[in-house]
C-alpha cells in the first residue's frame, strides 16, 4: 500500500514516514502544497494523509482541486485545527476523516486500516473526452475504442490535458508537470511530445482534439 504524507512539519513528517514504514506501508512525503498536490495527481496512492496549512497551497485547496479533477484517492485530513466549522468544511470537501494534532500515532494507524479496508476508490478513475477515454487505474487509452499505444510519459501528457480540458497550457507548465523539469532547460520537450502524441491520438481520426495555441501553449478541446 503506498501513503502519500503532505506535511511541512518535519519532526511529524519524519514520525509518520518511520511509524508507517513500520506497519509495511511505502510512503512517500512532500513537504509542501504544490509538490504534493502534484504527486497526488499523478501517482497513484492508496491513501493521501494531508496537512491543512501548508506552504505554497493550502490542505482545502488541494483537496478541492483533486476531487474536481475526478481524482478519488482516499484522503485523512490531519491538522492542528479543531474547530466544528474546519471539521465540516474538511469532510463537505470530500476528506475521509479528520485527525486532530496532536495525534496518537495508534490512533492514526487505526484510522488509516479503517480507511483502506472501505477499498479502493468510490468512482472508477476514467477520464472521457469525445471518443477519446482513459483508464487511470490501468494507464490504458483509446480513441474511437482502438487501443492508442503510449509511453508513459504520452500518457502523462494526455492525462494532463484531458484533466485541464478546454483550458490552455504553457509549454512551462506542461514541462514542469510532466517531466518536473524548468523549460529554460530545452523547450523542444514539450513540441517533440505534443507532436509524438498527436501521431496517435489525433492523425488517425478526422477529429483533432489537441490544438496549438499561438504563443500561449496547448489546448485539448474538442471542437
Ligand atoms: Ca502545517
Amino acid at each position: 500500500m503506498r501513503l502519500l504524507v503532505i506535511e511541512d512539519e518535519v519532526k511529524t513528517a519524519a514520525y509518520l514516514r518511520q511509524g508507517l514504514t513500520e506497519n509495511g506501508f511505502t510512503v512517500e512525503v512532500c513537504a509542501n502544497g504544490g509538490d504534493g498536490f502534484d504527486q497526488a495527481l499523478t501517482v497513484a496512492n492508496d491513501l493521501i494523509i494531508l496537512d491543512v496549512m501548508l506552504p505554497q497551497r493550502d490542505g482545502w485547496s488541494i483537496l478541492g482541486a483533486l476531487r474536481k479533477a475526478g481524482k478519488q484517492t482516499p484522503v485523512l485530513f490531519l491538522t492542528a485545527r479543531d474547530t466544528v466549522f474546519d471539521k465540516v468544511k474538511g469532510l463537505e470537501l470530500g476528506a475521509d476523516d479528520y485527525l486532530v494534532k496532536p495525534f496518537d500515532f495508534s490512533e492514526l494507524l487505526a484510522r488509516v486500516k479503517t480507511i483502506l479496508r472501505r477499498g479502493p476508490a468510490r468512482q472508477p478513475e476514467n477520464l472521457s473526452v469525445a471518443d477519446l477515454q482513459m483508464d487511470l487505474a490501468r494507464r490504458k487509452a483509446t480513441r474511437a475504442g482502438t487501443p492508442l499505444d503510449l509511453t508513459a510519459k504520452e500518457f502523462a501528457l494526455l492525462e494532463l490535458l484531458v484533466r485541464h480540458r478546454g483550458e490552455p497550457l504553457s509549454k512551462t507548465l506542461i514541462a514542469e508537470q510532466v517531466w518536473d523539469i524548468h523549460f529554460h532547460s530545452d523547450p523542444n520537450v514539450v513540441e517533440v511530445a505534443i507532436r509524438r502524441l498527436r501521431s496517435k491520438v489525433d492523425d488517425p481520426c478526422p477529429k483533432k482534439l489537441i490544438h496549438t495555441m499561438r504563443g500561449v501553449g496547448y489546448v485539448l478541446e474538442e471542437r
